[in-house]
């Protein structure tokens, strides 16, 4: 490998249940914070996933632009324990949009992290310059919401630029009048995509069961 790499746990798109519009889904790999219920148990180890070039996803980003994708998401587990790499990766997706003519596509991290444990992390804060939007806070399972793109409702949704603040201003108190999931099923995974609301993801195990479809493991519960 040549330039900087980060470590991810999946690369998917288009994904349409985190954020505006269709997405280009980057999901880091490694998160400490450990919150109680968290559904992607499987990003929590550091050396899970795989280690990619920033570039290839610049790649994958450009390609996304050129399909008229509407942004990019990057969620994990922790984007923040990569900070570098996170910077490199929305500075590569910066650059990427702005040389496709297409400086409309916004970019939108989701963080654990809370908003004063940012401000009080100069890496935090450089990692996060050209982010558009963030989500911040630690999922809480005895705190539900509705608000779209939220997991719990302690959770900020901060739209941090001029397009941060076109896009998802609308969205700040916008409530979900319905489930808002992407479920992928191959032969041997089921991956889900998006916030569920408390209850949505047991519906989903008793629906996939009445077809036939059985769990040897399962990321959502411990
Ligand atoms: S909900 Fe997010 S921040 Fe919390 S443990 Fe899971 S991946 Fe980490």
């Amino acid at each position: 490998m040549t330039g900087r790499t980060i470590r991810v746990s999946d690369v998917l798109g288009p994904v349409t249940a985190l954020g505006p519009g269709r997405r280009l889904g980057v999901w880091v790999q490694g998160c400490p914070l450990a919150c109680p219920g968290c559904m992607s148990r499987h990003t929590w180890d550091p050396r899970g996933g795989r280690e990619v070039e920033v570039e290839r996803l610049a790649e994958a980003w450009r390609r996304a632009l050129a399909d008229g994708y509407d942004g990019l998401t990057v969620s994990g587990g922790e984007p923040l324990e990569q900070p570098a790499a996170l910077a490199d990766l929305l500075a590569a997706a910066d650059r990427e949009r702005r040389a496709a003519g297409r400086t409309d596509a916004d970019l939108l991290v989701y963080t654990g992290r809370e908003d004063d444990e940012i401000a009080g992390s100069p890496r935090a804060r450089a990692a996060l310059d050209l982010a558009d939007a963030v989500i911040t806070g630690r999922y809480r399972a005895g705190e539900p919401t509705r608000l779209v793109w939220r997991g719990s409702a302690n959770q900020r949704l901060v739209p941090r630029t001029p397009l941060g603040r076109l896009r998802y201003e609308p969205h700040l108190r916008r409530e979900a009048d319905r489930p808002e999931l992407q479920v992928r099923v191959t032969d041997t995974e089921v991956r889900v995509i998006g916030v569920p609301r408390p209850g949505e993801l047991g519906s989903l195990e008793r629906e996939l069961a009445s077809r036939g479809v059985t769990f040897r493991e399962n990321t959502w519960r411990p």
